[in-house]
């Protein structure tokens, strides 16, 4: 299908997922969840603060697995089984597996990630409140989203709909900084998904203008190598049969092409360096260097950059075009292009906009505006995107807050109970 035919079909699904039915009352089990979640009163923030003051920054290990310690009693007092999936083989700390087997329903997946991008050199490490507001490393992203995790899963169990449901709670120690290979980082991640029917992430929920967004698409990111090789020799013999026209002009030719060809709806390319000479060498850090002369035919140019697209197919097909260019190349030059997939893309499938239509059900239990999706070239790529292609997935309702990545990152505290409360009914609603 065409992406701009698909982008238009998105907003209309949209629309149409968006719109609530009239008439629906909330039932007494519904009306007791969100009682239950009040009475919680300010013990969701006292756990807050307690994982928040824990550091634990990607590389932090032993701080992530303090904090998934932390969290471990909570799901145990919940009638979960916890297990830890190693990660030593790619250098990051374990995920935090948590399981709650039952026959009713749908299975739920609740996915959360325990690490903060603050290592401990950070000047920024503590949880102070001001207000409703708590400033802290992770209390949005997503220290927050795991705190309104276990809020609904604790009012759940008080009204004891949380006997005979399938609810596995997923939390990664490396989302900000995934381990690499990625696939093997994500495989418990991945077959997780597969054994779920409904995957919900609790990243940040982003509200802009007063109203409330959640994540149903998102796109991918792969990063693309280009090297180019050329014959060598004084530049006076440019473009002579002999000697071809060098690696710098074959380099320009390639990425003029990408730049004026390539281009489409939801997907954006860019390099991020480009280098030619001789000698050229790139460390992993990012710095490089290269060796040059104004009177040399140069035989080497090196870019590298990424391409972010939201369908699959259409990542395929920028990468085909790609290659096509990149064959076609000048006199006395080679060149090879490879790419890396990072994040696989998260497309606006039916599946995800009906969980999201289903939490606006919720929504509507509890009083408050319908949320819409949130533009899918807005939001960088997460966990939720390495579990798309096996299961429905709704992300971004987790905490509201400000700030993330930066000292400074808060949260709302005033919001925390509507979050729980809509992930409450929300779960409650698949696992009926
Ligand atoms: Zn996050």
């Amino acid at each position: 299908m065409r992406s701009s035919l698909r982008h238009l079909l998105f907003i209309l699904t949209v629309i149409l997922f968006s719109t609530p039915s009239p008439g629906k009352q909330i039932s007494q089990q519904q009306a007791a969840l969100v009682r239950s979640i009040d009475e919680q009163g300010q013990a969701p923030v006292a756990l807050l603060e307690r994982i928040v003051n824990i550091n634990s920054g990607t590389f932090n290990t032993a701080g992530v697995l303090e904090v998934g310690k932390a969290l471990e009693h909570e799901f145990q007092a919940l009638g979960f089984t916890v297990q830890w999936v190693p990660m030593d083989t790619v250098k990051r700390a374990p995920s935090l597996i948590a399981e709650h087997k039952g026959h009713r329903g749908k299975r739920v997946l609740l996915i959360g990630h325990m690490d903060t991008v603050f290592e401990p050199s950070s000047p920024f490490q503590k949880f102070v409140r001001d207000g409703d507001t708590a400033v802290g490393p992770g209390t949005g992203d997503m220290k927050g989203g795991i705190v309104v995790i276990l809020s609904a899963l604790k009012a759940l169990k008080s009204v004891g709909a949380l006997d005979a449901a399938t609810i596995t709670v997923f939390l990664t120690g490396d989302e900000e900084s995934v381990g690499d290979p990625p696939e093997m980082a994500r495989k418990a991640l991945v077959a997780a998904a597969k054994n779920s029917d409904a995957v919900l992430s609790f990243e940040p929920e982003i509200s802009q203008g007063g109203k409330d967004y959640a994540v149903t698409a998102r796109r991918g990111s792969t990063f693309w190598d280009l090297r180019v090789q050329a014959k060598s020799g004084h530049s006076s013999q440019i473009f002579s049969s002999a000697m071809g026209d060098g690696a710098i002009f074959e380099l320009s030719r390639i990425l003029s092409q990408f730049h004026d060809t390539l281009r489409e709806p939801n997907m954006t390319y860019s390099v991020g360096m480009a280098l030619g000479g001789s000698n050229i060498k790139v460390e992993s850090s990012g710095e490089a260097s290269v060796f040059g002369k104004a009177n040399i035919v140069p035989g080497e140019a090196r870019a590298s950059g990424d391409i972010r697209a939201l369908y699959p197919e259409q990542l395929a097909h920028a990468k085909e075009k790609m290659q096509a260019i990149v064959a076609r190349s000048l006199p006395g030059t080679n060149a090879e292009i490879r790419f890396t997939d990072d994040y696989p893309p998260m497309q606006p499938t039916p599946g995800n906009l009906a969980l999201l239509a289903k939490l606006n059900e919720a929504n509507r239990a509890l009083g408050v505006p319908a949320m819409e999706a949130m533009d899918p070239m807005s939001r960088g790529a997460g966990d939720a995107s390495f579990v798309a292609p096996f299961a429905d997935v709704l992300d971004g309702i987790g905490a509201p807050g400000a700030g993330f990545h930066a000292p400074g990152e808060s949260v709302d505290l005033s919001r925390l109970p509507l979050q729980s409360k809509r992930a409450a009914l929300l779960v409650y609603s698949l696992i009926q």
